[in-house]
């Protein structure tokens, strides 16, 4: 497979990427890491007339403590991000999942930008061309069917990115710039929870942070995917918990958010519902896992059966509320 013809474009400050991002607006794709939108233009799924890369704007490449808080630039790669002895012990989820993204290789080059901003994916539709030929449009291909779920009316591929989820959970938000204006929004506000198109991110704004606060008092943290090979697989199902506690020792704070469970990271409410105000035994934890298995919209477009897929998130939401537990107990932060 080769890369259909592209021009590059290489800004050496923040301003000029603004304005090349201003100027080819709609033409234009970044690229971080690249290792999403290259595979992604060789299977003819992405056809940018121009890709400007990230890679000399050096204000997106750092991890930093400012007072209570942690800035990560969109470019810091998620092995930079996995290493960090500032993310493995104040957020440590963030860590798990940054760890559990295809292998050192990719990692050492896939940032967390590029991580948070990928596409949603389907079996029948990330393929090469040649494979998709033989197929009928579907809907995001721009056509009126549903490979996935037959009679459908909308599209059901996912969003399989790891490190979302972890970052809903601990409350992070986005700082995107254009030319002329900048916003911040929770990262749970990037998602359309559209399949077709499933970022709220303008043709011509540019991700630069990431923004955590620092939690106060004790609190845990846990991520874990379904996975059929220990490396190189994108979630089957995955789930992220951070859960902090008030003076009394009771859960005061409670977010689990689900991936490869939809269009979109789905926050399960009733996780705070349920634990809030309560040290959690099993039962109550049986209790969240039952909502989180019912509550994404899985269809078989993926290597394992969406029925499989769902039981698990119930299983993966026991065991990251015991991890974060687990995390409460033991972390003397
Ligand atoms: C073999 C393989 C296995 C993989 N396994 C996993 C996995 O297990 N889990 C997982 O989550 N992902 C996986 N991926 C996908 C990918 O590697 C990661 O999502 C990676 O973190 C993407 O980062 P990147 O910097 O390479 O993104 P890029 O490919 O450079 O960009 C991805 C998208 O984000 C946009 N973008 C990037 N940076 C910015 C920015 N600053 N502002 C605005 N838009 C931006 C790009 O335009 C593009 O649309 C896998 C990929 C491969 C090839």
């Amino acid at each position: 497979m080769r890369l259909p013809p592209f021009i590059y474009l290489e800004p050496k400050t923040l301003d000029d990427a603004l304005k090349m991002m201003d100027e080819y607006r709609g033409k234009v794709k970044i690229i971080a890491g690249g290792t999403e939108i290259v595979p992604l233009m060789k299977e003819g799924l992405a056809k940018p007339s121009y890709l400007m890369t990230t890679g000399r704007l050096m204000g997106l490449k750092n991890l930093k403590q400012e007072k209570n808080r942690i800035i990560i630039g969109a470019s810091t790669t998620l092995r930079e991000i996995a290493m960090s002895p500032l993310i493995c012990s104040a957020f440590k989820g963030v860590a798990q999942a940054a760890r559990s993204v295809a292998a050192p290789p990719v990692r050492n080059h896939a940032t967390i930008g590029g991580n948070v901003l990928q596409n949603t994916r389907c079996l029948f539709r990330n393929q090469s061309e040649l494979f998709r030929e033989g197929l009928e449009p579907c809907h995001k291909s721009g056509g009126k069917t549903c490979h996935a779920v037959k009679g459908a009316r909308r599209c059901f591929s996912a969003y399989q990115g790891d490190v979302a989820p972890i970052l809903i959970s601990f409350g992070a938000r986005a700082k995107l710039e254009r030319k002329g204006s900048t916003r911040i929004v929770p990262i749970s506000e990037l998602f359309t929870g559209v399949g077709k198109g499933p970022l709220s991110v303008e043709e011509d704004e540019i991700l630069t942070k990431i923004i955590l606060d620092l939690p106060k008092g004790k609190y845990g943290s846990f991520y874990e995917k379904l996975r059929f090979r220990s490396s190189i697989e994108y979630p089957l199902a995955a789930a992220a918990a951070f859960l902090s506690v008030g003076e009394n020792g009771k859960i005061s704070t409670a977010r689990l958010v689900l991936g490869a469970a939809g269009p979109a990271p789905v926050v399960v409410k009733q996780a705070s519902d349920i634990l809030v105000g309560l040290w959690p035994t099993d039962r109550e934890i049986n209790a969240v896992s039952e909502f989180a298995s019912k509550a994404g919209r899985i269809a078989d477009n993926r290597s394992a059966p969406a029925s499989y897929c769902r039981k698990m998130l119930g299983v993966l939401t026991r065991r990251t509320i015991r991890g974060a537990l687990n995390d409460i107990e033991t972390e003397k932060r």
